[in-house]
């Protein structure tokens, strides 16, 4: 018989056949008379019933019914009694594929997320971890439709990059020698001619540089991959290894490219509310009981846009009237994440898009404003998370770009080829970068991001 996948069982109104199912025991209850598995094959949060009539099994079999373990079951289909629950499984064959001890780690219910990142192997066989990687897939596929169905291509980047100049953050480096006999030369410098590549190269921190060559030849294009960040942030909203998407377009400014991270954003979410409403209601009601409530609230609402200028003046504001803060609020700070949070969710209560950012705290490559101050950034914030999108129009201008690298001191040998967009057909384009786990942060309610990635590496870990 074929195996039945116990979402589609709990969906069927075919009463009296048969079916198989396969999964783990999530818990089990028994009386005199029958025996109660709830078992689970992560096709859905729920679990279907099997009932199991004592007098037709035998005695050793049912005592390795334990949590955890891993059964066949094959049995009736039954319309169930029980509430919230259409379909029970009468079984009639029950085999025990892989037994589980009662030093199961999983076992208690109610274990705390620090315990169960410890467990990172087993946690997935959770409700809350099922829940919340069945909605990370979910999202990663309503990003491939939302560009695919919008004309943009997925792009490619590379995972190591030649370029120590990416900008976005501290890099891990990628090397082929001996660290404990490194080649020097006079003045003590690693000689790295004798290296895989010939030269230093690193895990890339984005995408972008390369997704820009790709979008003024494609028109629009959009990365998803793998990042690393060397940056010891030991915060609830940073990862050394996260994923990104970064769309690139050709012809958009900066106000293209609010509208393009608005309607993007929204489309994911409600994507996540009409695919995922099961993991949905079972986090609102586990994990947090106002998720349902923000996540329509996001999509029904227009984001506020302001200039970075704007939102200063109104955290002095709140400071003058008494509110404190932990870091300090003045003209060119760059903002921490209590600022951005008293914004959102105080001041304005809606996600806020803030542009024009001071050019030192941005990255070079942002077009610089006629202000000489501000560069045409914009980053997205939202309500518990932060900044979820940081993004800009490019600087198109060959002059005013080269001008600013200089300024900077950043290597030009290794910006040739970035330099040569400007140089040979430039053009207005825009971009931004969302991290994926903040997305998946925001809409599963959970509150570290260590809990959205199947496997977090964090400093000084990188377990499983
Ligand atoms: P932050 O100020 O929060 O560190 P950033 O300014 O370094 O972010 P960008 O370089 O603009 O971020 O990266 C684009 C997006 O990638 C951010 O808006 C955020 O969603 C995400 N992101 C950045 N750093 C991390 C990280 N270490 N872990 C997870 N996501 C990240
Ligand atoms: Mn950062």
């Amino acid at each position: 018989m074929k195996r039945t996948i116990i979402k589609d069982l709990l969906r069927t109104t075919d009463y009296g056949a048969h079916a198989l199912v396969k999964g783990w025991v999530r818990t089990h209850r028994s009386s005199k008379s029958v025996h109660f598995i709830a078992l689970n094959d992560g096709s859905t949060i729920k679990n279907v019933q099997v009932v199991a009539d004592v007098e037709k099994f035998d005695a050793d079999l049912l005592k390795q019914i334990t949590t955890g373990a891993c059964l066949s079951v094959e049995g009736l289909i039954v319309e169930s009694p029980g509430a919230g629950q259409s379909v029970e499984l009468q079984a009639t064959k029950i085999d025990i594929l892989g037994a589980c001890g009662d030093d199961y780690p999983m076992q208690k219910k109610g274990q705390t997320f620090e315990y169960m990142r410890t467990h990172a192997h087993l946690r997935l066989r959770t409700n809350t971890f099922g829940a919340v990687f069945r909605i990370r897939h979910n999202l990663a596929y309503a990003i491939h439709n939302y560009f695919h169905e919008h004309g943009f291509f997925y792009f490619h980047t590379p995972i190591i990059t030649g370029s120590d100049c990416e900008g976005a953050g501290q890099m891990f480096q990628v090397t082929t020698q001996n660290l404990a006999d490194l080649k020097k030369d006079e003045q003590g410098n690693v000689d790295f001619s004798d290296d895989f590549f010939g030269k230093p190269t690193s895990l890339t921190v984005s995408g972008q540089l390369e997704g820009e060559l790709g979008a003024t030849a494609l028109g629009g294009i959009y990365t998803f991959g793998p990042t690393f960040r060397a940056e010891n942030s030991n915060t609830p909203r940073h990862l050394a290894e996260f994923w990104m998407i970064e769309p690139e377009i050709a012809f958009y400014d900066i106000n293209d490219n609010m509208d393009l991270a608005e309607d993007f954003i929204k489309y994911c979410i409600r994507w996540a509310l009409e695919h995922c409403a099961d993991d949905l209601e079972f986090l609102n009601k586990m994990i947090d009981k106002t998720l349902l409530d923000r996540l329509h609230f996001v999509v029904d609402h227009e984001f506020v846009r302001l200039t970075y200028t704007e939102g200063i003046k109104i955290l002095e504001e709140a400071i003058a009237a008494g509110r404190k803060f932990e870091f300090p609020v003045y003209w060119g700070v760059d903002l921490a994440s209590e600022h951005e949070r008293y914004l959102v969710e105080e001041h304005f209560k809606k996600p806020v898009i803030l542009t024009d950012y001071p050019k030192e705290i941005k990255a070079f490559y942002m077009k610089q404003n006629e202000d000489g101050k501000t560069v045409r950034a914009m980053d997205v914030l939202f309500p518990q998370i932060g900044e979820i999108i940081g993004g800009s129009e490019r600087e198109e201008s060959y002059d005013k770009l080269k001008a600013r690298i200089e300024e900077l001191h950043i290597p030009m040998k290794d910006m040739w080829w970035y330099l040569d967009t400007r140089r040979f057909g430039s053009c207005p384009h825009s971009g931004f970068g969302l991290g994926f786990e903040r997305l998946i942060l925001f809409v599963t309610g959970m509150q570290n991001i260590r809990d959205v990635i199947p496997f977090p590496r964090t400093p000084k870990t990188a377990e499983f």
